[in-house]
């Protein structure tokens, strides 16, 4: 099912990106995939109808759920960062005044969390791929996603006439 849904992403990914007038190509060459897949996803001949309405549903949770969510999806963490942010204007924040220096977020298994002083941390937000573990690991909520809370997307389920 993970992989269902993955296709589900990046084809509601892929429908955006053509709105925006991407081509084919460019499509395949950022979503790291075949051209003939895209051209599916384009289509509305894959996924399924039901996979799209449930990868919609994913990412339409608050962020603190979709994205972890979308982040697990792959292996690829460069690509799952590209999916997350062609779909929620998003940023990682982090709040010194709050944070208490546990050093529990400093565990990033992308190495994107480091040591300023004795209390405080900062984020390589190059390195760092969304995948909302320090979120989850902070006991005050010193790291958050910060977001404007629009999506970047447009849901795509209605546009298809598919089983
Ligand atoms: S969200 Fe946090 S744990 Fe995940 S890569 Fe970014 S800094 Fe590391
Ligand atoms: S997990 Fe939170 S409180 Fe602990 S060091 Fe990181 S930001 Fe600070």
């Amino acid at each position: 099912m993970p992989e269902h849904i993955l296709s589900g992403i990046k084809s509601i990914v892929a429908l955006n990106l053509r709105k925006d007038g991407k081509l084919q190509r460019e499509i395949a060459d950022y979503l790291e995939m075949d051209r003939s897949i895209v051209s599916h996803y384009l289509h509305g001949r894959y996924p399924s109808r039901k996979v799209i309405e449930v990868s919609e549903k994913i990412v339409k949770l608050p962020m603190e759920l979709s994205i972890p969510i979308i982040s697990s999806l792959s292996d690829n963490k460069q690509l799952t960062k590209k999916l997350i942010n062609s779909l929620y204007d998003i940023a990682i924040i982090y709040k010194s005044n709050a944070c208490i220096g546990c050093g529990k977020c400093l565990e990033c298994p992308y190495g994107a969390v480091n040591n300023t002083d004795n209390i405080g941390i900062s984020i390589d937000h190059q390195a760092c791929v969304l995948c909302g573990d320090c979120i989850d690991e902070c006991p005050v909520s010193a790291i958050r996603f910060k977001s404007t809370g629009k999506l970047k997307f447009e849901l795509i389920s209605q546009d298809f006439d598919q089983p």
